[in-house]
């Protein structure tokens, strides 16, 4: 039923529904026969059973009925058919005919055998009435009867009345006939109704079907500018009108949807951003002109391939992708979204670094679309920031070293121009080094003042490159007046000062200042092999700390050479007056305070000014020098010689008694005696000096009383005769001869 297509249905429903109509018609046609012919049949038993009791009926004035009557009977016969059209036949017990109708008369006297089923005995035997059909020669269509018992009394059955049924059968039927015709008519008209109405419902709906299957057929085929024509104004006609409503939205739906796809095509081709699609297959399906770029192939040699054939996606640092790891296949795979940075290795050999996204597409047949973003101009741009950053913090870190190396030469130069001797500024040097050099080991040598030694006044670090001592010709960089460097690589020879330590690597920096050249700044690096660029380093601040330390140097040394001239006599290089007046005083308090004697002597040359006169000044110079170096030898390590003036010497002797600074004075007087002077070829002759000695606690307190007390004994030795040696007494008014 369901496979059925609705026309069938209707024709089906339209089918049954008339034969349900004629089969009611027909039912209702063969209920009214078959009523009618019993009515009848029961009519007519009727009337037998009146006519038997006709037949059986005794009047009060006649004791015979008319059964026991024949000629009687068939004149009741004849008047019942002239009268009534009832036909009807009398029999006895034995069938035999008493009467019968007109026409029929030859049968009287003759038994009724034309009952074939005895139904005549039958209802003579049971007393019920029957019908049956006589069948005879004369009669072959047969004639229809009914037979009812007659009866005498209660009980006693004598015979039998046979009704012809016919007419009374056939008035019935023409009773019924509209009837029956009635019913036929209504039954032929309702099924022609069914059929017409089936008919105009079938053709109906198959011209609404029709319109409307075409146009949904158009509408599946993609013709949305197709519309249902002839509208009725049915159900049929609605749907079409809503079918048609609904290609036009759908037209409308899809021109704007066409304008959208356009709208997006345009995009896409325009986009600076590749896009590719790959299908589920692997296959690319399609590429807008920046992924074609990117690869570096026409979109007409990409579309259609194998994604492998056509992409090539390395690592960033060039390196082939490990199997599975590239996002499209892990995208392909997993389908879940994934992206990496990649390298783009193009058919040419060139490269381009995009950031690939790949993502899978949310259709029914799968695939995943892939979007490039070009960053090779990015990184690019970013090496060169990086590049610039990094050079900058280089540059940075130079000018902070620099500046750091700046304000620590600042302070060396400031600590060392503090320093007052050299012995200070050396050990400004040790400690200051390690701080500009770190680990480098060095020294710093000094050039004596009699220029043929170099000694070493400084040292730091844990390595000993050079020799303490070494003369100026053993170091090139004095030799040359400029900086030295010898190392691996380096075709420059080595310096003979430099013992194993300074194989590695090493520099000499002469210290030259104010056009003298005062030593060297040596620095050596055992490592140099491994770091040839050590040097180069600490270039800048080697020069600096060279360049401080000369000039700091020079200083030092200027300094040193105006206190000595400040002090010192420059012909006989003994301290002055002034020198031996401020040290005294010094030294007296000092060897107070540890409860110390002090001695002074005070010398002065006998009849000097005849070896002016005699001789010349300059003998008068030579006696001088050589008596002021008989006095140097004589000093000990805490004596003072001094030029007092003119030919005049006086020597502190600090710890010393009066008694042993007399002795003094005494080795002193016969030193001085065995000068023997040859000038200008003339032999000078004795050099005698007469000696005053004066001591603490002896002779005072005071450094004046010292003084006095020294120099009056040495007038006291001059009055006595020269050549002597006086010391002081307590009571400085008695001084006594030794
Ligand atoms: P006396 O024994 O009494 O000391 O006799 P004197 O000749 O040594 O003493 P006097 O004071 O008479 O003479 C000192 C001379 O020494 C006078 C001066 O010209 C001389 N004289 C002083 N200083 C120098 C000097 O630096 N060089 C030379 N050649 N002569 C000097
Ligand atoms: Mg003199
Ligand atoms: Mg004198």
């Amino acid at each position: 039923m369901n496979a059925m297509n609705i026309k069938t249905q209707i024709i089906t429903t339209a089918a049954q529904a008339v034969a349900l109509i004629g089969l009611i018609g027909v039912i209702a046609v063969y209920s009214q026969m078959t009523w009618t012919r019993s009515a009848a049949l029961t009519e007519a038993t009727n009337v037998a059973q009146q006519l038997a009791g006709t037949i059986t009926f005794k009047a009060s004035d006649d004791p015979h009925s008319l059964f026991e009557r024949p000629n009687a009977l068939r004149e009741f016969l004849t008047s019942q058919h002239v009268r009534s059209h009832r036909d009807f036949v009398v029999v006895d017990r034995q069938k035999v005919v008493l009467a019968d109708i007109a026409g029929e008369e030859h049968n009287i006297g003759g038994q009724f055998t034309h009952d074939l089923g005895n139904e005549i005995a039958s209802t003579m035997e049971d007393g019920r009435p029957r019908d049956f059909t006589e069948v005879s020669p004369e009669e072959p269509q047969g004639v229809e009867f009914v037979v009812v018992p007659v009866e005498e009394a209660e009980g006693k059955i004598i015979g039998a009345v046979l009704l012809e049924t016919t007419p009374i059968l056939l008035e019935a039927q023409q009773r019924t006939n509209g009837l029956v015709w009635l019913i036929g008519l209504c039954t032929a008209a309702a099924a022609l109704t069914a059929g017409i109405f089936a008919f105009f419902l079938t053709r109906g709906f198959n011209t609404g079907l029709t319109g409307l299957t075409q146009g949904i057929q158009s509408l599946a085929q993609g013709d949305v500018g197709a519309r249902i024509g002839n509208i009725s104004e049915n159900e049929f006609g609605r749907l079409a009108q809503g079918l048609n409503a609904m290609a036009g939205e759908l037209e409308t739906s899809r021109a704007q949807l066409l304008d959208q796809k356009s709208y997006i095509e345009d995009i896409v081709q325009t986009v600076a951003e590749g896009i590719a699609v790959i299908d589920n297959e692997g296959r690319v399906a399609s590429v807008n002109p920046a992924a074609s770029e990117i690869f570096g192939r026409r979109h007409d040699k990409i579309e259609g391939q194998e994604w492998q054939s056509v992409i090539d996606m390395q690592s960033v640092a060039g390196d082939k992708l490990a199997p599975g790891n590239s996002p499209i296949e892990l995208a392909l795979v997993t389908s879940r979204p994934y992206q990496r940075e990649v390298s783009v290795l193009r058919p040419d050999g060139s490269r381009r670094l995009v950031v690939a996204s790949c993502s899978p597409l949310n259709r029914p047949d799968g695939g995943v679309v892939l979007s490039l973003n070009d960053v090779s101009e990015l990184r690019r741009a970013e090496r060169t920031v990086n590049q610039r950053a990094e050079e900058l913090a280089i540059l940075n870190l130079e000018l902070r070293q620099n500046s750091e190396a700046t304000g620590r030469l600042v302070k060396l130069g400031e600590l060392l121009q503090a320093c007052v001797t050299f012995r200070e500024a050396f050990d400004v040097v040790g400690s200051a080094m390690p701080d500009f050099f770190k680990d480098l080991s060095g020294t710093v040598h000094l050039t004596s003042a009699s220029r043929n030694l170099v000694e070493e006044m400084a040292h730091w670090g844990d390595v000993r490159s050079s020799a303490a001592q070494f003369g100026p010709e053993d170091c090139w960089a004095l030799r040359r007046g400029q900086e030295h460097i010898s190392g691996p690589g380096l075709l420059s020879p080595r310096c003979s000062h430099i013992n194993d330590g300074g194989t590695g690597g090493y520099v000499c920096v002469p210290l030259a200042a104010q056009g003298e050249t005062l030593g060297i700044l040596h620095l050596c690096e055992p490592q140099a092999a491994a770091k040839p660029q050590w040097l180069s380093d600490w270039h800048q601040i080697l020069r600096g700390v060279a360049d401080t330390l000369a000039l700091a140097l020079a200083n030092l040394r200027l300094r040193e050479t105006l206190r000595q001239q400040s002090i010192r006599d420059p012909n006989t290089g003994l301290f002055n007056r002034r020198y031996i007046e401020e040290t005294g005083n010094r030294e007296l308090r000092r060897m107070q305070r540890a409860e110390q004697p002090f001695a002074m002597i005070m010398l002065d040359v006998d009849h000097f000014k005849q070896f002016n006169d005699t001789f010349g000044h300059e003998a008068g110079d030579l006696v001088l020098k050589h008596v002021a170096s008989v006095l140097l030898d004589h000093a000990r390590e805490t004596d003072v010689a001094s030029r007092y003036g003119g030919e005049e010497f006086a020597l502190i002797l600090p710890g010393v008694s009066l008694a042993s600074g007399a002795e003094r004075a005494e080795s002193l007087r016969q030193a001085i005696r065995q000068i023997h002077l040859v000038h200008r070829g003339h032999t000078l002759g004795t050099v005698t000096a007469s000696f005053g000695v004066a001591a603490y606690p002896d002779n005072g307190v005071q450094w004046a009383d010292i003084v006095n007390t020294a120099d009056r004994a040495l007038y006291q030795a001059k009055n006595e005769g020269r050549d002597r040696v006086v010391a002081g007494q307590s009571n400085p008014a008695q001084a006594t001869a030794v």
